[in-house]
């Protein structure tokens, strides 16, 4: 083995060549592969963070095309509860509706309601048959919160479907009975599901949406190697996760195969497995049986790895290595951190990426957690590494459980913690939506560039060009005093 590498490239050190076009940018397709079985209309992935990524950012990201996966700072339970809410947010059909019993009070229903977002709850006794149902409008004017559901729901008989009902036909049994709540009953009049109003109006809002084979919003979770993490997958799993990441900061170790093999004899989710930054590092996680392989050891932009420990790679040679063990073996690859803008992604998809994770891009976000902050007039949201000391100790949540992903859970002295990011905050974002349609926006103008109308092409034709730092100092503006942000540029 040599004692040097050759040079490693990161996003600033390349530009994508311009090639002959016969496409205009609308006409690029950008539908890509997550795993070796799920597929992204759009590549882009919220990170597992929990200044990123909880139900509502999740939720927003799969209405546009991508997937959020849920951090792990928190308890088991709570990261299952937030899969189960993400599940439960737009469905062609709930499987397991939430309901009430008619001697719960109108007060629970309201906190089931608030909790869950909706808008009322089928009623049911305890064999499970349905009863009635209640919702906003027989609650609207009630006045004392003490009453029993049972005093105000509307009774059977109500409007409802056998198991098995087509979306056509339960289309028009909401239509023509001008109801917003379909409740699904089988023989013994038990209740088996719901279909509501509201996800036929999601699914025309947003017609690129993810979603699972019963038409749910699809949603991934993170776990680590070490402690509960089993038990963490399996409630991950059982709260309808269609993924599972495992995520550690040094995935190219033995703890990292052994809990991918885990989780996969389960068999019910693809695995997601990393960080790597190496061919070989790919490779071993491919052996292991990775569904995807996650690519990035130090890019991230709250990242101190690099300084800390001195290790990693740059992140486009990173990826272009790993994309060399996956490509052949039909693992697709994902470049996690380092994206600043949306070329970014374009030069990710070249390098040999099938999809992005974003933490910075995407933490500014309306739907990322935590509350907005003015500084100077100004409004930011707080972000930070999983790696930082806050994070670690995570004192607000009350469990420090993202010190595994870099090999601390047995540092019980906070004191003695060796962090490998910091915390900050980024300038606000507004929505999902519309960050994404710029960040998408960007990625169609370079297929147009580039000539390449979908993703596989992006891999095949897409040449990036080495530049020097003058390159790169002509590539941003220049020689002007910026007065005007643009939605996609805010300045180096
Ligand atoms: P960004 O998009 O902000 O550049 O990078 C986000 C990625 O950085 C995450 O998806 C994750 O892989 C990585 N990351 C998150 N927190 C930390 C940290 O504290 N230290 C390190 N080394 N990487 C982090």
């Amino acid at each position: 083995m040599a004692k040097f590498t050759e040079t490693g490239l990161t996003y600033d050190d390349v530009l994508l060549v311009p090639a002959y076009s016969d496409l205009q940018p609308g006409d690029a397709d950008t539908t890509t592969r997550l795993t070796r079985s799920l597929n992204l209309r759009i590549p882009l992935i919220s990170a597992a963070m929990d200044t990123v990524t909880e139900a509502r950012m999740a939720v927003a990201m799969a209405r546009q095309g991508g997937i959020g996966i849920l951090h792990r700072n928190l308890s088991i339970e709570e990261q299952a509860q937030q899969i189960d809410l993400v599940k439960r947010s737009e469905a062609g059909m709930v499987t397991n509706p939430v309901t009430c019993s008619p001697d719960d009070t109108l007060a629970d229903v309201e906190r089931l309601c608030a909790h869950y977002r909706i808008s009322g709850v089928p009623v049911t006794d305890d064999k499970g048959v349905l009863v009635g149902i209640v919702t906003n409008r027989d609650m609207r004017f009630e006045t004392d919160q003490s009453r029993p559901v049972r005093d105000v729901m509307t009774p059977m008989p109500l409007v409802t479907a056998p198991v098995g009902v087509s979306r056509d036909e339960a289309f028009e049994l909401l239509r023509s009975h001008k109801v917003e709540k379909l409740p699904l009953v089988d023989a013994g009049g038990r209740l088996r599901g719901l279909i509501t109003v509201k996800d036929f109006t999601k699914s025309e809002q947003y017609p690129l949406a993810t979603k699972d084979v019963n038409g749910r919003l699809v949603v991934g979770g993170a776990v680590g190697v070490a402690g509960d993490a089993e038990k963490r997958a399996m409630a991950l799993l059982e709260a309808g996760a269609d993924v599972i990441v495992v995520d550690i900061a040094h995935g190219h170790s033995q703890g990292m195969y052994e809990m991918v093999a885990k989780v996969k004899k389960n068999g019910a989710a693809d695995v997601i497995a990393g960080n790597i930054a190496t061919r070989a590092g790919a490779q071993a996680l491919i052996d292991a049986g990775a569904d995807a392989v996650k690519v990035g050891v130090g890019p991230g932009s709250i990242c101190t790895t690099r300084v800390v420990a001195g290790v990693g790679a740059p992140q486009v040679t990173a990826i272009y290595e790993a994309s060399l063990a996956c490509r052949p073996a039909g693992v697709p690859v994902i470049g996690d951190g380092g994206l600043q803008y949306s070329g970014d992604i374009a030069k990710a998809l070249a390098a040999g990426a099938d999809t992005v994770m974003l933490g910075s891009l995407l933490a500014g976000c309306e739907e990322s957690p935590g509350e907005l902050i003015f500084i100077n007039g100004k409004q930011y949201k707080s972000y930070r590494g999983m790696g930082s000391l806050g994070a670690m100790r995570n004192r607000e949540r009350g469990g420090s459980y993202s010190k595994d992903r870099y090999s601390q859970s047995d540092v019980a002295n906070e004191s003695l913690l060796i962090p490998e990011g910091i915390e900050g905050q980024v300038p606000y974002r507004g929505p999902v939506a519309a960050v994404a349609h710029q960040l998408i926006g960007g990625l169609r103008q370079a297929m147009w560039y580039t000539g390449c109308r979908t993703v596989p092409e992006m891999h095949e034709r897409g040449q990036l060009m080495p530049i020097t730092a003058a390159g790169l100092t002509e590539s941003h503006p220049h020689d002007i005093q910026m007065t005007v942000e643009a939605p996609n540029y805010h300045g180096r």
